[in-house]
C-alpha cells in the first residue's frame, strides 16, 4: 500500500471527530473533536503537529458548521497543502447493501438514507458529514466505510431472528452487527501477531468501549456477533442494557405506561453500567468506587463480566478451535479487573490468565496475557481510523479490500 494522507470523518449524533491519517503508519498529522453540537456549549479541539493545540467555541453549531471551522483551519496548514488524497467517512448502518468500502455517488447516498430507519441517530449525522466534506473538498474522492460491512459474511443461522420469515424478506429485520471496522482491524492485527494467514485464523474479538460487542471470526470472516438489528443487542454496555427478555419491553409498554420514546431512553441511555450502578457509565469510575466499598458499583462490574463471559462461551461454537481471544476498546485495553473477572468465568473452557502479564496489558509479550500452554488471550489496541484511511486508499488504488 502506498503511503498517503486521508481525512477521516466520524459524525456522531452530537459530535464530529476528524483526523488526517497517514494510511501506512497510522500517524495522526492533525486531529479534531467537536462535541455538544446543537448546544450553546458546543466547541472544537484541534491538535496538529504543525500548529499545536487550539480550542474553538462553536455555540449552537451543527455538523456542517463545525466542519467548516475545521476546513478553514486545515487550509492554514502549509505542510498539508495538496497532500490529502481522499476523505473517508464512517457510516454506521449499511444494511444488506454494502460489504466493503465504496465511493460516494447518488445511489450510495440514497441507500445510506434508506438505512436511516435502522440507525435514526447515526445515519442522518453521517450523511451530514458527507455533504459537508463534498462541499469543502469537491476535488477529493469521498469514500464510505460501514460499521456493518464486516459482518455481511454472517450465515443465515446467525443473522436470522426466530420471527416470521416475511419480516426479514419484506422489512429486512435481521441481525446486522456493528463495530465491524474495529473487529476487522483486530483480526488483521491478531493474525499478524500470530504469524498466520488471515484466511486460516479463528478468533474471538471483544470490543469493550462505551458500546460493547464481541465477534466470532472463522477463517478470516465474521460468522457471529453480539449486536443485532441495532447496537442495543448483546453485551452490557455503558448505558445500554444489551440482551433482555423482549417480554420486559412489552411489560413496560402495556403495564407501566412507558411510551416508545421513554422505553428507548431507558434501554439505550439509562441502563447498562449506569443503570445497574446508579452511579456512572464509566468503568474507571466504577472500579474506583468498588475499591472503596460501593456495592452497586461492584455488582455492575460483576454483571458486566459474567455476561461477557457467557457471550464469549456462546460465540465459541462458531469459531473453535480458537487461535486467540482478543480484548480491545477502552475497557478491554485498560481494565486489568474486567479481563481477570471475565477469564475467571471462562476457566471451565480451559482459559487461564497470566496474572503478571495481565497487570501490564501484555505489553511485554506482544499483547499475550495467557501462559503458553493455555488458549491464547491477547490485549490489542484497536484503530478504526487507520482502517478508514486504508479502506479509502485501497479502493482508490483499485485493490480488493
Ligand atoms: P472507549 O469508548 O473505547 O473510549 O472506552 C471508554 C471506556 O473505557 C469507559 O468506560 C472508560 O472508563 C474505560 N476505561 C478507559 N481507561 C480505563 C482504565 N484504565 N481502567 C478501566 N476502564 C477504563
Amino acid at each position: 500500500m502506498n503511503s498517503s494522507l486521508v481525512l477521516v470523518v466520524n459524525c456522531g449524533s452530537s459530535s464530529l471527530k476528524l483526523a488526517v491519517v497517514e494510511s501506512k503508519s497510522g500517524e495522526r498529522v492533525i486531529e479534531a473533536l467537536a462535541e455538544r453540537l446543537f448546544t450553546p456549549k458546543a466547541s472544537m479541539e484541534i491538535r496538529s503537529q504543525e500548529m499545536g493545540e487550539t480550542r474553538i467555541g462553536l455555540s449552537d453549531a451543527d455538523h456542517g458548521q463545525a466542519f467548516e471551522v475545521f476546513a478553514t483551519h486545515l487550509a492554514a496548514e502549509q505542510e498539508l497543502n495538496g497532500r490529502i488524497i481522499a476523505v473517508s467517512h464512517r457510516v454506521v448502518h449499511g444494511g444488506e447493501y454494502f460489504h466493503c468500502p465504496v465511493l460516494v455517488d447518488e445511489e450510495v447516498l440514497q441507500k445510506i438514507e434508506a438505512c436511516s430507519g435502522l440507525a435514526p441517530l447515526h445515519n442522518p449525522a453521517n450523511l451530514q458529514g458527507i455533504h459537508a466534506a463534498t462541499k469543502h473538498f469537491p476535488g477529493l474522492p469521498q469514500v464510505v466505510v460501514f460499521d456493518t460491512a464486516f459482518h455481511q459474511t454472517l450465515p443465515e443461522t446467525a443473522y436470522l431472528y426466530a420471527i416470521p420469515y416475511g419480516l426479514y424478506e419484506q422489512q429486512q429485520l435481521r441481525r446486522y452487527g456493528f463495530h465491524g471496522t474495529s473487529h476487522h482491524y483486530l483480526m488483521l492485527e491478531a493474525a499478524r501477531r500470530l504469524g498466520q494467514a488471515v484466511e486460516k485464523t479463528n478468533l474471538l474479538t471483544v470490543h469493550l468501549g462505551n458500546g460493547c460487542s464481541a465477534c466470532a471470526i472463522r477463517r478470516g470472516r465474521s460468522v457471529d456477533t453480539t449486536m443485532g438489528l441495532t447496537p442495543l443487542e448483546g453485551l452490557v454496555m455503558g448505558t445500554r442494557s444489551g440482551d433482555l427478555d423482549p417480554g420486559l419491553i412489552l411489560h413496560l409498554l402495556e403495564h407501566m405506561g412507558y411510551s416508545p420514546e421513554e422505553t428507548d431512553e431507558l434501554l439505550n441511555h439509562q441502563s447498562g453500567l449506569l443503570g445497574l450502578s446508579g452511579l456512572s457509565n464509566d468503568m474507571r469510575t466504577l472500579e474506583e468506587s468498588a475499591r472503596t466499598g460501593n456495592r452497586q458499583a461492584e455488582l455492575a462490574i460483576e454483571v458486566f463480566c459474567f455476561r461477557l463471559a457467557k457471550s464469549v462461551a456462546a460465540l465459541t461454537v462458531s469459531c473453535a478451535p480458537l487461535d486467540a481471544l482478543v480484548f480491545s476498546g477502552g475497557i478491554g485495553e485498560n481494565s486489568v479487573l474486567v479481563r481477570k473477572r471475565t477469564l475467571a468465568w471462562l476457566e471451565p473452557l480451559g482459559f487461564v490468565l497470566d496474572k503478571q502479564k495481565n497487570e501490564v496489558h501484555g505489553e511485554d509479550s506482544d499483547g499475550r496475557i495467557s501462559p503458553k500452554n493455555a488458549p491464547d488471550v491477547r490485549v490489542i489496541p484497536t484503530d478504526e481510523e487507520v482502517m478508514l484511511a486504508r479502506g479509502a486508499v485501497s479502493l482508490i488504488a483499485g485493490e480488493s479490500p
